[in-house]
């Protein structure tokens, strides 16, 4: 270990330490306190809403109102969602008790978990890191945030919001690489929320396991967008378009690839295009020029990138539009790409950029299997008017989430949990679901005292207690 690094161990040997004592305290905590914590999280962000602006700007030029959509108002969204329900939430539910345990009363407790860890990504840097936060001091949970180091203007910004709002025994923030965030890995924390790849997912899954830490996995993977040939194809295209180039395609629920009936695709493929000069070239400039469209976080996702368009092209993968870039801006072109095989690698892992595959399928069941035969998206977009499609796509594949007729909305709806399934991760984020996500349910049962309905199946097992078994084994 060399010196830098053995400060950073005692730094966070002393904040998980603090940490510790803090969550013992924040088991008492009241709705009232939480409440308060909330709003001091609230106001800060709405003052120093310029600052968020600058800072996710200057980490990869994402347009001012994209960032205040999708990383300052989600953020706002889910604190007031909280505040509202947080009392709520945190109340017993009482659950019935069967008859047999006749007398006793049954309940479910939200008690914190304790100490978390927050993991976050670079491609919504503030919403992801400080989203997870709401869920945590939701559940009166203490916890250390790990922003991504590929967005370090945006890290700092994090390290301040918090230094200025919060004690380091409630909340603090431990910048750094990877070899940081497996320091902090080693720490046995009673909850670790990781938002990332699939590939760094299950090396955050093998190191809780040294703890038995329980994990939430917010990962990624590629969410297929279904168009059917009965769609509204212009309300398709154009919802296609801003969820996949929102963020410069660095979205992990954008539309990965996009699978159309052939009897539409020419048409649906053209609609595509015009949708791209629209909203991002309606001058005629150049959408190089364009201040609506973000910039690759870095040089080494430009080559990524490129490399998955060369490969496809190698393997006759057909460019429909765009495929232009610039490293030195960080820029690529909103590109959309036809005649795709398996054997090309942007058909086997995820996009994570501005490149649409679009394939034709001639059969729903063609493009059912298809989706089936891959790892379980984080999310699935369906295009059709007709409800036995919906309801046949829906039972029939499995993603993380759904939506039908448009694609990403579900990402801002606070009463539905957020989060994917197997390989795009479990465990679930959002309202409720992120004060579960840091609860422990505790199962409480309070019983009478003296004589109880179970007494008589105590030893010595005599007849009366055989009668009462011999009834029950009949009964059920
Ligand atoms: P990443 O997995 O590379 O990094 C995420 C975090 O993990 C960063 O803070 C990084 O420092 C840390 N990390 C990286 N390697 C590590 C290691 N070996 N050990 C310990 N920590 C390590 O992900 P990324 O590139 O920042 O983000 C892109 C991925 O995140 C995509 O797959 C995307 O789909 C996914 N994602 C998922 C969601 C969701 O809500 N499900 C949201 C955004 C992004």
């Amino acid at each position: 270990m060399n010196p830098d690094n053995s400060i950073v161990q005692q730094h966070i040997n002393e904040i998980f330490s603090a940490q510790k004592v803090q969550a013992l305290k924040m088991r008492n905590s009241t709705p009232l306190l939480r409440i308060a914590l909330l709003k001091k999280l609230l106001n800060w962000i709405k003052i120093n809403q310029e600052d968020i602006r600058r800072a996710v700007f200057a980490d990869f030029k994402k347009p001012y109102p994209e960032i205040d959509i999708s990383e300052i108002y989600v953020v706002t969204n889910e604190i007031n969602h909280a505040i509202k329900h947080l009392e709520g939430w945190m109340k017993p539910k009482k659950v019935p008790t069967p008859i047999i345990m006749l007398g006793a009363k049954s309940q479910i407790q939200f008690e914190p978990k304790g100490t978390s860890l927050i993991i976050a990504p670079w491609n919504y840097p503030f919403n992801l890191a400080i989203g997870p936060l709401v869920s945590a001091l939701a559940a009166g949970c203490t916890a250390i945030i790990k922003p991504s180091e590929m967005t370090p203007h945006t890290s700092a910004l994090i390290r301040r919001l918090v230094e200025e709002t919060f004690d380091k025994s409630l909340v603090a923030v431990v910048e750094g690489e990877i070899q940081v965030s497996q320091m902090l890995l080693a720490k046995p924390f009673d909850h670790i929320f990781f938002t990332g790849s699939p590939a760094v997912g299950k090396i955050i899954m093998k190191a809780a396991a040294e703890n038995l830490s329980s994990v939430t996995l917010e990962l990624g993977g590629k969410s297929p967008t279904i168009i059917d040939q009965k769609s509204d194809l212009s309300d398709a295209a154009e919802k296609v378009i801003y969820a996949k180039f929102l963020n410069c395609g660095q979205t992990c629920i954008a539309p990965d690839y996009v699978l159309v009936h052939e009897s539409v695709k020419d048409n649906f493929l053209s609609l595509l295009k015009a949708q791209i000069q629209k909203m991002y070239d309606p001058k005629n400039k150049g959408i190089q020029h364009s201040k609506d469209y973000a910039r690759i976080v870095n040089s080494k996702h430009i080559n990524r990138i490129k490399i998955l368009l060369s490969d496809a092209e190698k393997k006759g993968a057909v460019l429909y539009s765009g495929g232009s870039y610039k490293e030195t801006e960080k820029y690529f072109e909103p590109t959309i790409i036809t005649n795709l095989t398996e054997d090309m690698e942007i058909m086997q892992e995820e996009i994570f950029g501005p490149i649409l595959p679009v394939l034709g399928y001639t059969d729903l069941e063609e493009a059912i299997t298809y989706i089936n035969l891959k790892p379980k998206p984080l999310a699935l977009y369906l295009f059709t008017t007709e409800k036995a499609i919906q309801k046949k796509v829906l039972k029939e594949t499995s993603s993380g989430g759904a939506v039908i007729n448009d694609c990403s909305l579900h990402f801002l709806q606070n009463e539905l949990p957020f989060g994917g399934v197997k390989t795009s991760g479990f465990g679930k984020a959002h309202g409720y679901a992120g004060f579960l996500a840091f609860s422990n349910e505790k199962s409480v049962m309070k019983q009478r005292i003296g004589m109880t309905s179970i007494k008589p199946l105590y030893p010595p097992y005599g007849i009366t207690g055989k009668k009462i078994i011999d009834g029950l084994l009949k009964w059920f």
